[in-house]
């Protein structure tokens, strides 16, 4: 090999190495060492220099799989439908550029149909409801395995124990967000920094904390928050709709919370205008959010679409600019 190649193979499995560290800080101990801008950094540079040298992917490199796999003292579950996690695009010629690869990929000139979220800043986790009650509860772990958080899910009181419906799916899994509304992370603050605790460095790492604790009494008073999002595996008893929008209205009508927020637009131009009404109105929001969540609507679309490695390709995440997260967590979590 040459001096350039042999460089370039060190750099690919410093930044590797470097990545999975942060990864296992932030999934697995939930207390990150570096702000998520420096993360995206990194984890951008070892995207960009995989997709130059293609042949020099790994399958164990940090690009190819979802977070980490966890190792705490739950039992495990193995998701039958992965997780995935969602790419990102940083403005909005990345969100052009997604829109573009999309139309490109149907070939489709028309306007592509989109469901805006807010991007809830929390951790993700799927709801298995067998014949109308809530059986098992896991975290999304590395995609394919998480945790069995079942009695922790419990105690979170948006998320109901039984569906309302007298006709109940054999099987239904809902998979969503579990979060801290503000007030509630000032409250848990304040009282750790009155009794001398951990202070957590932002409402994704307090809820994140909070769900993954051993003893179930902790989580139940950490007044955690949940939103559902998508719906995972079905049973051939429900009949799910063929839009995303529509689906969500269906899980909402059974008792699952859905975001206020969550709205229909027309092409990518709606996309940002979304996109630019929420930033402005984020801080009045009573929950925490780090950017907007497009996916498309059609569900025959998004299956044309599929995925690559550990993302939809129906579906991006338009992250809000990294400089505040920086300061926000700088002003916390590097004091303490
Ligand atoms: P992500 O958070 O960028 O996006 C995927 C997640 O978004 C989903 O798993 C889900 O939990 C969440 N989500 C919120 N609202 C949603 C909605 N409406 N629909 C669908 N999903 C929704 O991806 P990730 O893989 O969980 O995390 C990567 C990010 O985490 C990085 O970009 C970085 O910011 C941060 N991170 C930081 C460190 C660190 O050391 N600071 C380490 C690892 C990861």
């Amino acid at each position: 090999m040459t001096n350039k190649a042999d460089n370039l193979v060190q750099e690919l499995e410093r930044l590797r190495s470097l990545i999975n560290n942060y990864n296992y800080q932030y999934y697995v101990l939930d207390d990150p060492s570096v702000p998520d801008a420096e993360y995206d950094r990194l984890y951008r540079e070892l995207s960009k220099l995989e997709s130059e040298h293609p042949d020099l992917i790994t399958e164990d490199s940090p690009t190819q799989r979802v977070g980490a796999k966890p190792d705490t003292g739950f039992a495990e579950v193995v998701h039958e439908l992965p997780m995935l996690s969602l790419d990102n695009a940083m403005d909005s010629d990345e969100m052009k550029s997604f829109n573009r690869r999309v139309k490109e990929r149907l070939a489709q000139s028309e306007n592509i149909e989109y469901v805006c979220e807010p991007k809830l800043d929390g951790l993700a986790i799927s709801l298995l409801y067998e014949n109308g009650l809530l059986t098992r509860a896991a975290t999304r772990g590395d995609g394919s395995q998480g945790e069995n958080i079942t009695l922790n899910a419990r105690t979170i009181r948006p998320i109901p124990l039984k569906l309302r419906t007298n006709n109940p799916p054999q099987r239904l899994e809902v998979r969503g967000e579990v979060f801290m509304l503000k007030s509630a992370f000032e409250a848990i603050n304040e009282e750790a920094r009155n009794t001398g605790a951990k202070v957590f460095a932002n409402p994704r790492n307090a809820a994140a904390g909070s769900l993954r604790q051993l003893d179930p009494q902790i989580t139940a008073k950490r007044n955690l928050s949940f939103y559902a999002y998508s719906v995972g595996l079905v049973s051939d008893d429900f009949k799910l709709a063929d839009k995303h929008y529509d689906r969500l209205e269906q899980i909402k009508e059974l008792g699952l919370p859905v975001s206020s927020e969550v709205k229909v637009v027309e092409g990518i131009s709606g996309c940002l205008e979304y996109y630019e009404d929420i930033a402005e109105r984020r801080d009045s929001l009573e929950y925490e959010i780090d950017g907007v969540v497009n996916k498309v609507n059609s569900i025959a679309l998004q299956d044309r679409l599929g995925f690559v490695a550990r993302a939809p390709r129906w579906a991006i995440a338009h992250k809000f600019p990294a400089q505040e997260e920086i300061t926000q967590l700088l002003g916390v979590d590097f004091q303490v």
